[in-house]
């Protein structure tokens, strides 16, 4: 019903493009009207209350004259069937409109633009891609525009590097990112992705010199620091591996826990388990979370007991209710009771690991997507930055 309702409001419209393109037309030529644009005209309408839309767009596209007045009309109904996911359709709209004379350098600049957008939604990146470099170098009006989609592009097609060329010609002040990450937060990232696969094949050097750019897009990057620091792990360099790790809690509180397991590595490594400790619960004052929690229970249970894990737990639960660590409590119980006490403690335990499991471990504060892995870019919304560990008591 919504569609017909649109089809009615596009009709108006190329009704009123249709009678002053035939004004114009008189105009210019008196007695030369086109007959064949009267009955493609008659024929859309037919169509259209016969509820077939598909047959009333090619009749409206081929009725409707491509001229100033009646441009955005053409637009609006190739921007809607691209809204509607049939695009080959709102292609077809767009390339008639570049197809005819009539239009002027701005005009044809804004179909080209929508082209390039049919491209990018069906999937046929090289020919979007193709448009829109073309753009950027001749239209200063839907430069910002286009680079901004060679941007997503190249972010979806892995090429970091073109990915970081485009948006170094972005202007900074027109930059408006979905999740309100700033232009060097988006290139911050871009570099760390390519640190991240020079880590993984082991290429040091490169790894190193993409984290330096990465910072220095973005000084308060948390994903550069834990990236420096897992560089400097995989070298055995546990001293400068712990100096960038203790950068993130200032730099964004929401990744520490990222870090943690490196953290707890480097200090053992360096054989200080005191000063881990003490980092440790220095931590926990300044950024309670149950993650740290289960971190420090579990150094007091090596170097300590069961008993002394459950104490630290027990207390902190008072403070902070939450399944996890409660989940935890349990278990440290469970090896040290029996008889009935110990089944009850073992039905309880099955009824909170069944809670934990169905609940995920972060969420993107901007589209909702929840899941049990750290994404950097969102699936959801294709935000950078946005997934965070979920807080409360089934979370952090
Ligand atoms: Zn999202």
């Amino acid at each position: 019903m919504g569609d017909i309702a649109t089809f009615l409001l596009l009709f108006l419209g190329i009704a009123a493009g249709f009678f002053f393109g035939r004004l114009s037309l008189r105009d210019r030529a008196k007695d030369h009207y086109p007959k064949d644009y009267a009955l493609n005209y008659y024929k859309g309408l037919s169509y259209l209350f016969n509820e077939q839309p598909d047959s009333a767009i090619d009749a409206f596209i081929g009725a409707l004259e491509v001229n100033s007045d009646t441009l955005e009309t053409h637009l609006a109904l190739g921007n809607m069937l691209r809204r509607r996911g049939e695009v080959t359709k709102a292609i077809k709209v767009h390339q008639n409109l570049l197809a005819r004379p009539g239009l002027n350098t701005r005009q044809q600049h804004e179909s080209q633009l929508e082209l390039a957008r049919d491209y990018v939604k069906s999937g046929l990146l090289d020919r979007a891609e193709a448009l829109l470099v073309e753009l950027v170098k001749v239209s200063p009006t839907y430069k910002q525009s286009s680079l901004e989609h060679l941007v997503e592009i190249y972010q979806d097609e892995n090429e970091w590097d073109k990915a970081i060329a485009a948006a170094n010609q972005m202007d900074v002040k027109q930059y408006r990112s979905r999740s309100g990450a700033s232009l060097g937060e988006l290139k911050s990232h871009f570099a760390c992705e390519q640190a991240q696969e020079d880590i993984h094949h082991k290429s040091w050097a490169k790894a190193r010199s993409h984290l330096l750019e990465a910072l220095k897009f973005d000084g308060k990057s948390a994903r550069a620091s834990l990236l420096f620091a897992k560089l400097e792990l995989g070298q055995g360099r546990f001293r400068e591996a712990l100096s960038h790790l203790h950068k993130v809690p200032d730099q964004d509180a929401d990744y520490l826990l990222m870090g943690l397991d490196m953290v707890c590595e480097c200090y053992d490594k360096l054989g200080e388990p005191q000063a881990l400790q003490k980092y440790l619960l220095a931590l926990l004052e300044r950024h309670p979370s149950n993650s740290l929690v289960l971190k420090v229970a579990e150094r007091l249970r090596w170097e300590q007991d069961d008993y002394a894990a459950a104490d630290f737990i027990a207390e902190r639960l008072k403070e902070r209710p939450s399944i996890r660590t409660l989940n935890r409590l349990v278990e440290l119980y469970l090896p040290h009771s029996e008889g009935r006490g110990r089944e009850n403690l073992q039905l309880l335990k099955q009824l909170v690991d069944r809670v934990v499991a169905e609940k995920p471990s972060f969420c993107c504060n901007k589209c909702g997507f929840t899941g049990n892995a750290l994404h950097w870019l969102c699936p959801g919304c294709k935000s950078w930055g946005t997934v965070k560990p979920i807080r409360g008591v089934a979370g952090e």
